[in-house]
């Protein structure tokens, strides 16, 4: 089955409605490794896309995750705007033109996107980043192909979100802090469990 533009929509309103839920909870987690703005961060450039979402039509949508990459790039600032704004305009160079998304080319597009990120930020799997829930949810992804289970996305993506409280921070602020990085999530893994989560809430239907 093929995943419409309308759908995506939803995926991206759900997930910036969670964001702005989480926001105060997400900063929590930035605060305790980092500098305390990642909430505040997300739900700025979220709401820019809540309202680019109202003033697309359904459509193309590799149109759609381009506007989606500039919102983020120019209102979330910080180390995850770049990254997420980095990770949806490689969504859209894969969804250029396209109305529908098959499994596949889902497969195909976060790959570039996690490919984008870690060219980007330099980091590897296991640096405790949003990567080490990108690696594995992606990995899972491309190799279930059609037998894909959305609660396992989710379960994928849980798990190797609460895996990041072992590492030791090796890229971004949180790796200022060292040894005592260890022992909290990382809040950039944080908000990408919650873009698989809304990701497989809204294509499980
Ligand atoms: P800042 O650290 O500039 O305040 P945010 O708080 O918005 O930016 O985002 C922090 C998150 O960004 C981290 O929790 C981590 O997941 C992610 N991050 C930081 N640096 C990198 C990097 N080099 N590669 C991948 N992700 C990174
Ligand atoms: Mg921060
Ligand atoms: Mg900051």
């Amino acid at each position: 089955m093929d995943f419409t533009c309308g759908q995506i929509k939803s995926w991206l309103l759900n997930l910036s409605k969670l964001i702005q839920e989480k926001k105060e909870e997400l900063s929590l987690y930035d605060q305790a490794i980092g500098d305390g703005d990642h909430g505040i961060n997300l739900a700025r450039g979220f709401k820019e896309v809540e309202q680019l979402l109202k003033e697309t039509e359904d459509g193309d949508i590799g149109a759609l995750f381009q506007r989606v990459s500039l919102a983020l790039l120019s209102k979330v600032g910080g180390a995850s705007g770049p990254l997420y704004g980095t990770a949806f305009l490689k969504m859209a160079a894969v969804c250029k033109g396209k109305k529908a998304l098959s499994l596949q080319e889902w497969g195909l597009a976060l790959t570039e996107a996690l490919n984008g990120l870690k060219m980007r930020g330099k980091a590897e799997p296991g640096d405790k980043t949003m990567i080490d829930v990108w690696e594995p949810v992606v990995d899972y992804m491309v190799r279930a192909g059609q037998d894909l289970s959305w609660q396992k996305v989710k379960d994928i993506a849980v798990q190797s979100m609460e895996k990041t409280k072992e590492l030791q921070a090796r890229k971004g602020r949180a790796s200022f802090l060292g040894e005592r990085s260890i022992g909290h999530v990382d809040p950039g893994a944080v908000s990408s469990c919650y873009l698989f989560q809304t990701l497989a809430d809204q294509l499980q239907k």
